[in-house]
């Protein structure tokens, strides 16, 4: 009988290449777990992570354990994205429970590591009687709100959005409404019902793994150990094991990697926007615009605009039509100092160029611990998810980014984007970003270092907890 981990990531990318990593390290410090990754059917997981898994799969001994296809409803009453992803995450219930059924068959199960989106499998886990951990591929801000939302909802009969005050959330800056994800502004919303059903859950679990590490956000950490965002019961073990970012691949960015060669030492500013980011038509004129005023060089990931088309929301858009999206003249004007790529470009290796000053990001937590551990500083641009609140944090409490302000719907001018990027790459608050990036980045190679970094340590205590239970326990079945 093999001794097993179990991971279950939700199916987003940025969400999948951290669990991946998470079973990495764990295979590096203990390699006498194999490591089984439960990996659920498209609509969500479409063509984009299949060439990902392949490459995992032929280069470490980590094994992924497909689950079949659910089919998932057309609509939600939320206009939330996420109010699917939680209904299609329930509906694998069954599935988890016949792989988990499966891999018991030839492997001891220590412990089933769930994504937060996960959730409703906490209960398959225990069904089992495997003991559960909840997996945060955000950081220790973002656990310290959803740890305390159960808090502030029994605390007010209103909606969050038709509050008029600061929300104050343990060890974190006070923050607007607005700051906070868009799912729980309304408590008629279903993504909120389910945001709340999850927040309730995580300190139910044996531990919570967080893609951090201590000195990122020491003040936080604290504050949740400290058991301050789960006032009423027992919070669990909070295990900071970060940063996990996805190797420095340096393959299909050649005309990127190529072009930067031939630009001077960090000089350029790159923007990428994620995964899902998408602009309006009008908000790519208006980057386009502040960048060519900038005077600054730049390498630009631009994707074609959002579709109104519901049907196609699951599948990458299709490859942009520069000449029609941009400024007329705009690239032939630009060519001696910026680029602009379709679609995609690979981010760890462009920030790890020696030519990169700077990052115009939305946010999302694995592009901040990517720019960090590259010591890149940013220019914060929030678009989704939990994004407006890592802007906070970037600006107001790690002082790693300078924020890029958008009007109140959203829509950013061109002025500011040609005042942010000058000030980032050539002012003194830029100077001063850089600097704190810099020694951020000493401090997240620190965490990570052998045995000693405060991320192995966490790693030894989060595995010593499984062991402690004994290598060989077995797993009781159920029917
Ligand atoms: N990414 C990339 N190239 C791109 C866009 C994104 O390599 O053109 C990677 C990026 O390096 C990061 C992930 O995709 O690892 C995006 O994760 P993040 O949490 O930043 O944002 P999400 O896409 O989940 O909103």
């Amino acid at each position: 009988m093999e001794d097993t981990i179990v991971l279950y990531p939700s199916p987003a990318v940025g969400h999948l290449i951290s669990m991946v990593e998470l079973g990495k390290l764990i295979l590096t410090d203990h390699p006498f777990f194999s490591i089984k990754i439960l990996i659920t059917a498209p609509p969500y997981n479409a063509g984009s992570t299949a060439p990902y898994i392949n490459s995992v799969s032929t280069t470490t001994p980590i094994t992924f354990h497909h689950l079949p296809s659910v089919s998932l409803p057309l609509h939600s009453s939320s206009p939330h994205q996420e109010a699917l992803a939680f209904e299609f995450l329930r509906l694998n219930n069954p599935n988890v429970h016949q792989a988990l059924l499966s891999i018991s068959q030839n492997s001891n199960i220590h412990a089933f590591i769930m994504d937060f989106f996960c959730t409703p499998a906490l209960t398959v886990a225990a069904d089992f009687k495997i003991p559960a951990y909840f997996f945060m591929t955000s950081g220790a801000g973002c656990l310290s709100s959803m740890l305390y939302f159960p808090t502030i909802h029994r605390t007010t009969t209103k909606s969050l959005k038709d509050l008029d005050t600061y929300i104050e959330n343990p060890g974190i800056p006070p923050m607007m409404v607005a700051d906070m994800p868009k799912t729980v502004h309304d408590r008629t919303d279903k993504a909120y019902e389910c945001l709340l059903n999850i927040s309730i859950q995580l300190p139910k679990s044996a531990g919570i793994i967080v893609n951090t590490f201590e000195a990122l956000e020491a003040r936080t950490i604290k504050a949740i150990s400290d058991g301050l965002c789960v006032p009423d019961e027992p919070t669990p073990p909070v295990y900071c094991i970060g940063p996990l970012i996805a190797a420095n691949d340096q393959t299909g960015g050649g005309e990127c990697l190529t072009w930067l060669d031939s630009q001077p030492s960090q000089s350029v500013v790159f923007l990428c926007f994620g995964s899902l980011g998408l602009f309006s038509s009008e908000q790519l004129m208006e980057i386009a615009v502040g960048l060519e005023r900038s005077g600054q060089r730049f390498l630009w990931v631009v994707r074609s605009p959002a579709t109104e088309d519901k049907s196609r929301r699951f599948l990458a858009p299709p490859e942009p039509d520069l000449d029609a999206l941009l400024p007329d003249g705009f690239l032939e004007r630009t060519k001696d100092r910026g680029l602009v790529v379709k679609s995609w470009a690979p981010q760890v290796a462009v920030l790890n160029h020696d030519s990169v000053g700077g990052f115009v990001t939305h946010c999302g937590w694995n592009s901040v611990l990517e720019a960090v551990c590259a010591g890149v500083p940013m220019v914060a641009w929030p678009l989704y998810a939990e994004q407006r609140l890592n802007r906070v944090l970037l600006v107001e409490e790690m002082k790693l980014a300078l924020p890029m302000k958008e009007s109140e719907d959203g829509f950013v001018k061109a002025g500011e984007v040609e005042k942010r990027v000058k000030e980032l790459m050539d002012s003194e608050e830029g100077n001063s970003v850089r600097k704190r990036t810099l020694s951020m980045k000493d401090a997240a190679n620190a965490a990570m270092s052998c045995k000693s970094g405060s991320t192995r340590i966490a790693l030894a205590k989060l595995v010593e907890s499984w062991t402690l239970q004994g290598i060989g326990h077995l797993v009781s079945m159920v029917e």
